[in-house]
């Protein structure tokens, strides 16, 4: 018995399945549908340029949490610092 045509979940176009499990109208469909995920599960890496200014600003913020005794921010206030040096 032929499948009833379905709805690609991809671009709503009607289609005729020829398997039961189909989801997509064709290949084309499938692949973009997965890579729509991966974009949301994994998307890029944003960059971010930071002024000088506004790397002190940031390292005199990570040195308070060094001075409440935050070790962990200790690493973080010496990279910040080694940075802001290696920029004068
Ligand atoms: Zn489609």
């Amino acid at each position: 018995m032929p499948l009833r045509p379905r709805r690609c979940a991809h671009c709503d176009t009607d289609f005729q399945p020829r398997r039961r499990t189909a989801r997509f109208c064709s290949a084309r469909c499938r692949v973009a549908a997965h890579r729509a995920v991966r974009r949301v599960l994994d998307p890029p890496p944003v960059r971010v340029r930071l002024t000088v200014d506004e790397l002190y600003l940031l390292r005199d913020g990570v040195g308070l949490l060094v001075d409440a005794g935050q070790q962990d921010a200790q690493a973080l206030f010496d990279r910040l610092g080694a940075l802001l040096d290696a920029m004068d």
